[in-house]
């Protein structure tokens, strides 16, 4: 058996359709245009990637974008400075600061700094204790909020399933468990203090693997038929000499077994970009009292 692929670059393309769509009708009947700032620090390779994505999607989509790079040596002071401007600043919407930041900036202080109405990333506290609480009118972050439509397009109903999330990391792990119980599934959280992983992954209908290690989920943790596999996970790794991105699950042996599975690429990569446009499209209206279209 093979398993079907959950195809995320197609689900989210069709997905900024309908936000590029709703874009034009905020600029057309309302004269807002979301508008998403990026703060860059430094320029690691895979940030300054993963920035310049966003950027061109936020344009595809007609959404307007303010990049702000500070160099590796800003102070934390100036980081800070620069936030603050983009809080105050109307005709911005939302405000990402793009992770990990240099060592020597406390990243918990600058999430902090964002204004929570602002915070499309979904990770300062007021919108973390929001989702805790099933509260609706704060940001999700990205990368959940994209896993669970990938989820909901091969699976409307999870009332009964038993789903696993292995990472129980702030960004991605903990809220993905939240929304899983939230939308009815009963729900483990595994993570690298779990003894004996592979059975327990093994007695679940979902899996969420957000590791960070590549190919960590081997064939002998899935359930046999009908399992469905969403594969969190980035790696680089190199393989027959050439760079390759590989994800936390050994996709060749997994896809075997399971009922459903994301690649990498072309699997959650592509949910999180929208689900940061969708988050700055909620906070453009919310920010101008305009009930969305949807
Ligand atoms: P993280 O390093 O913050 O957390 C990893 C988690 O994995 C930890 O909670 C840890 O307990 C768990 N873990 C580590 N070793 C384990 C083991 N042997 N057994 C069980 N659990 C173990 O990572 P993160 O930020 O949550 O990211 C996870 C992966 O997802 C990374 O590959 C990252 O690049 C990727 N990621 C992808 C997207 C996307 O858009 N596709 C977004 C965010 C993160």
């Amino acid at each position: 058996m093979s398993a079907e692929i959950i195809n995320g670059r197609a689900i989210s393309d069709e997905l900024l359709m309908g936000l590029k769509a709703q874009i034009e009708n905020l600029r057309t009947q309302h004269h807002v245009t979301p508008c998403l700032a990026v703060v860059l620090v430094g320029e690691r390779p895979d940030s300054l990637s993963y920035v310049t994505n966003k950027d061109r999607v936020a344009q595809q989509i007609g959404m307007a974008s303010r990049p702000v790079k500070l160099p590796s040596t800003a102070t934390q002071d100036e980081i800070l400075r620069a936030v603050q401007e983009l809080n105050a600043d109307i005709k911005v919407h939302g405000i990402l600061v793009q992770m990990p930041l240099p060592s020597h900036v406390d990243a918990e202080t600058v999430m902090a700094a964002i204004d929570p109405a602002k915070d499309v990333d979904g990770f300062h506290d007021v919108n973390v204790g929001k989702l805790h609480k099933g509260k609706k009118d704060g940001f999700t972050p990205c990368t959940p909020m994209g896993c669970m439509v990938l989820l909901h397009r091969v699976l409307p109903n999870l009332k009964g399933k038993r789903a696993v999330v292995i990472g129980r990391s702030n960004i991605v792990g903990k809220p993905m468990a939240y929304l899983l119980q939230e939308a009815n599934a009963t729900v483990t959280l595994a993570h690298s203090g779990t003894h004996d992983l592979a059975s327990v992954v093994a007695e679940h209908d979902i899996v969420i693997a957000a590791i960070g290690k590549p190919e960590f989920v081997k064939a002998n943790f899935i359930k046999p038929k009908d399992a469905i596999i969403i594969d969190v996970g980035i790696n680089r790794i190199e393989r027959d000499g050439k760079p390759k991105l590989v994800g936390d699950v050994d996709f060749a042996a997994v896809s075997e077994k399971a009922a459903f599975i994301t690649p990498v690429p072309g699997g959650v990569g592509p949910m999180t970009i929208w689900g940061l446009m969708d988050n700055t499209v909620k906070a453009a209206c919310a920010a101008h009292n305009i009930t969305r279209a949807r």
